[in-house]
């Protein structure tokens, strides 16, 4: 009999059956009026959840191009822009920038480490910034930064626009775009909403759209805040064709998120990451991220001694679990873990069991059921 696969790597999570079933309805026209006024809830529901006094965008794309967008409405060639990076995705800005003729300072901490905010803030002392990046949680490796710290300095440097990239925090860890002082957050639906791939959400500050007014024209089309701007206000309106199936999708995931109560899943994330976290380390792996400022919706798990990365991947595929592997230097030598979005019980208990199997079955010396024995507990406090 085949196993049922259960997705755990740090995005695209699983995808829960009434958000699946909005994406295997019939689609319909852009303009019709009851896809308009669900278009138009959504957008407000995510203004209202993350507090936003700003505007927000939904358009269909990946993570990535939420990072785009950010830099390609808030900067013009020549802007010095300054990119805090805690890994692999905070190092995505550095390119991406570049690219766009900025001129990129960076920030960049050890793995597993973070850049302490009293840096950052002599940093930005030092010139003039347009913009400046923080990856919120950095997939590569499970740190998770100190935005709302960050968004007090950010106060005394009201020209720099404060970018957060919440691709693998938005929906678990929290985020109030006002309160926090960020000025853009942008997040993909496949991580912590628990959606299928293919949309991208961007919330902008007033301070951000000013920004944008400012620049004039700007070179991108399809990503410009000016050419979606009318279309948010009044999705009937067209400017790009939208993703109608997958507004519909992130809608039904809103609605779960509303029904379980935005802090209580936050709090989830928090009891849930501690005892995998509890449960890992006790099966010997170590985790990547200094504890006091590890992520809640993933893990980044270093091997103990021994352990094949191919063949310990491979076990745990044919178990049912597919995790993801380490990046950059940790290839190879660590494999990650997403316990993010609309996950239950049931799935973390098995993702231990399946680990603890794929442990035994790589010759690892263990006692069956230490691991599960750690979470129960954990879960149970
Ligand atoms: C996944 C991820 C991205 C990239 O998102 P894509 O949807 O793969 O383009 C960017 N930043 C972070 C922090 C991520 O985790």
């Amino acid at each position: 009999m085949k196993t049922r696969k259960l997705v755990m790597i740090p995005g695209p999570t699983p995808v829960v059956r009434s958000i699946q079933d909005q994406m295997g309805r019939e689609t319909v026209a852009f303009g019709d009026p009851e896809f308009v006024k669900d278009f138009k809830e959504l957008l407000e529901d995510l203004k209202d959840l993350f507090r936003c006094s700003g505007e927000v965008f939904v358009v269909a794309g990946s993570g990535t191009m939420g990072m785009e967008m950010a830099i390609a409405n808030t900067t013009k060639k020549g802007d010095n822009v300054l990119v805090v990076s805690h890994g692999f995705f905070g190092d995505r800005f550095i390119e991406l920038g570049k690219r766009k003729g900025l001129n990129v300072d960076i920030l960049a901490s050890e793995w597993g480490e973070i850049i302490p905010v009293e840096k950052i803030k002599e940093k930005l002392g030092e010139k003039k910034y347009a913009a400046m990046t923080v990856t919120h949680v950095d997939t590569s490796t499970g740190v998770c930064a100190p935005v709302a710290e960050i968004g007090r300095v950010m106060r005394d440097f009201p020209d720099t626009i404060y970018i957060v990239d919440g691709v693998c925090a938005t929906a678990a860890e929290p985020e109030y775009v006002d309160d926090m002082g960020i000025d853009i957050l942008f997040t993909g639906t496949q991580k912590a909403f628990g959606v299928a791939p293919g949309l991208t959400m961007l919330w902008a500050s007033q301070r951000a759209m000013e920004r944008r007014k400012e620049l004039g024209a700007i070179a991108e089309y399809f990503i410009d805040f000016e050419k979606w701007l009318p279309i948010m206000k009044d999705p009937s309106k067209y400017y790009a064709t939208p993703a109608v199936n997958m507004v519909w999708a992130l809608k039904e995931s809103i609605r779960i998120i509303k029904e379980e109560g935005l802090e209580d899943r936050y709090q989830r994330h928090r009891k849930d990451a501690a005892a995998m976290q509890a449960a890992l380390e006790t099966l010997g792996f170590k985790i990547l991220a200094n504890e006091s400022y590890r992520a809640v919706t993933l893990s980044n798990l270093v091997y103990p001694e021994g352990i094949d990365d191919a063949k310990f991947r491979a076990l745990l595929a044919e178990e049912g679990i597919m995790v993801a592997g380490g990046l950059g230097a940790y290839a190879g030598r660590m494999f990650r873990l997403g316990h993010m979005g609309n996950i239950d019980k049931h799935d973390l208990v098995s993702v231990i069991a399946t680990i603890e199997r794929a442990l035994y079955r790589v010759g690892m010396p263990l006692e069956l059921g230490k691991g599960v024995g750690v979470l129960q507990e954990m879960l149970l406090k």
